[in-house]
C-alpha cells in the first residue's frame, strides 16, 4: 500500500529529504520517479552528484533524492541495468 510505504520512508529519511520526496510524490504522475546515476550525474535533470552522495546511493542504506529535481536516485550497476 502506498500510504503504508510512505510511512516507512518517513522513518528512514531525514526531514529535508522527506520534503523533496513528498514533492515528487505530488508531481510525478505514477507517484514515484526513480532515475539512474549516469556519468556522475542525475539521470533525470543531469546535474552533477557529489561523490559523497554517490557513495550513499551505492550503499543503499537510505533513500537518496536528487536535490535539484527531487527524483529518487539509484545506482545503475546495482540496479542491474547497463
Ligand atoms: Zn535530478
Amino acid at each position: 500500500m502506498l500510504i503504508q510505504k510512505s510511512k516507512e520512508y518517513e522513518s528512514l529519511i531525514d526531514p529535508r529529504l522527506l520534503q523533496a520526496f513528498k514533492r515528487i510524490r505530488r508531481n510525478a504522475r505514477n507517484g514515484l520517479a526513480v532515475v539512474y546515476v549516469e556519468r556522475d550525474a542525475c539521470g533525470g535533470c543531469f546535474n552533477k552528484i557529489p561523490p559523497q552522495r554517490q557513495m550513499d546511493i551505492r550503499l543503499r542504506k537510505k533513500i537518496i533524492v536528487c536535490e535539484y529535481c527531487g527524483r529518487i536516485l539509484v545506482d545503475k550497476e546495482l540496479a542491474g541495468v547497463d
